[in-house]
């Protein structure tokens, strides 16, 4: 017989360590407020930068697209062919993110298992962020090329990598980093990777799920931050986030996603998302491709938030974006602070290895377009009485 006590185990140790994570189940919609419990509180965790979680117009699209192609695409996309709402959805993505061509898939995940063993083999060199994305990092185990991982947004370093690949006799060279870190919303320094990817002749890709809906023109992302349209050879997008619903891409140059089209597995082995997933996705684009409104909404909110703690004297870190860590170090002080957030009515989980390194342990606050003043200042004040019970300020 197996020995199941192996699991419990480890779980034991994960909550002695402030480790193990409570998953709460909601009993609402995602927004600025939920409820959990039956108790209403304020939501400071989710990705739902603009609030097109539950925003009427994706609601509508979506209902309207099952009423025309029903609920499900009936196989892969290579196979059963591609619903048309599928291709408007890749069309208008890549008019948005001023791209040649997109691939939508499941998810954003997916998007990086579908492109980076595609494009590399055990000729080739993959250089990676040491911070980035457990999705580039699996994506990266499915690929036969060597590693070369360099030290979190340190050029010197990448140069270091890329010089020891073309040593080593690299084929192909691929650079990748996250474009926003997810964990300290800290930005890529995208401008200089592009130049030192020009020297070397190496391909850049930016896994873009925290820049989309946030940074650039409209929230067109980080390659419209920096304004590098046309030098960033792949862009890896999420619609889980900013844009509310759930989906990923990947775009990029003509000649690469119809390649992708041919030798991408989870686009060629897994059936697509539903009509009404896509029909929201697009209805989402579109709303951005309208008005800003709600992402300069979102950098208020964050800029207001953010200097409010500074003032109150926490460590909010050297975030560059609305992702807003609060640093308390301590695994189990992390652990214990949210859960006095939650018993005053405030849901912002505490997050702690292997999300982020031993002793980085923090809250991670997630600020929305749809939070309102009086949210925030009810959020502040929280932190202000519980910071102070637990010594973290003065
Ligand atoms: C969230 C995230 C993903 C995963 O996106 P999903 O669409 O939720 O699968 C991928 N990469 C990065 C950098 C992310 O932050």
């Amino acid at each position: 017989m197996f020995d199941y006590s192996v699991f419990t185990k480890e779980i034991e140790e994960a909550k002695q360590k402030g480790l193990f994570i409570n998953i709460r189940t909601l009993e609402s919609p995602q927004g600025a407020w939920l409820t959990i419990d039956g108790r209403k509180v304020l939501n400071l965790c989710s990705n739902n930068y603009l609030g097109f979680a539950n925003e009427e117009r994706l609601k509508q699209a979506a209902i309207k697209a099952i009423e025309k192609w029903g609920v499900g695409p009936g196989a892969v996309r290579t196979i059963a062919g591609t619903m048309a709402i599928h291709v408007e959805l890749e069309k208008t993505l890549a008019a948005f993110k001023k791209v040649e061509d997109v691939l939508f898939l499941q998810s954003g995940f997916l998007a990086n298992q579908a492109v980076i063993p595609a494009i590399t083999d055990e000729r080739d060199a993959i250089l990676s962020d040491e911070l980035n994305h457990a999705s580039i990092i699996d994506g990266v185990r499915l690929s036969k090329a060597k590693r070369y991982i360099w030290k979190h947004r340190d050029i010197e370093d990448l140069a270091r990598a890329l010089e020891q690949a073309t040593k080593e006799g690299a084929r192909r060279k691929l650079i990748i980093t996250d474009g926003v870190f997810s964990m300290d919303g800290d930005i890529a320094p995208l401008k200089e990777i592009v130049e030192l990817a020009e020297r070397y002749d190496a391909l850049v890709m930016v896994d873009d799920a925290h820049g989309e809906g946030v940074l650039g023109e409209s929230g067109r992302g980080i390659v419209d931050h920096f304004n590098l349209h046309g030098k960033v050879d792949i862009e890896i997008g999420t619609l889980s986030k900013a844009f509310g619903v759930v989906g990923g891409y990947v775009a990029g140059r003509k000649e690469l996603i119809d390649y992708l089209r041919q030798k991408a597995r989870p686009f060629m082995f897994s059936t697509p998302l539903s009509p009404a997933d896509t029909a929201a996705c697009l209805e989402a684009v579109k709303m951005l491709m309208e008005s800003d409104e709600r992402v300069r909404r979102l950098w208020d909110n964050a800029n207001y938030f953010k200097s409010k703690m500074k003032e109150l004297g926490f460590d909010v870190g050297e975030s560059q974006t609305p992702i807003t860590p609060v640093m308390l170090y301590d695994a189990t002080v992390a652990s214990k602070f949210s859960q006095r957030l939650f018993e005053e009515g405030i849901f912002a989980q505490s997050i702690g290895y292997p999300l982020v390194p031993h002793g980085k342990a923090r809250i991670r606050v997630m600020i929305s377009a749809v939070h309102t003043k009086q949210d925030l200042d009810f959020a502040i004040e929280k932190f202000e009485k519980i910071g102070r019970e637990f010594g973290i300020i003065k």
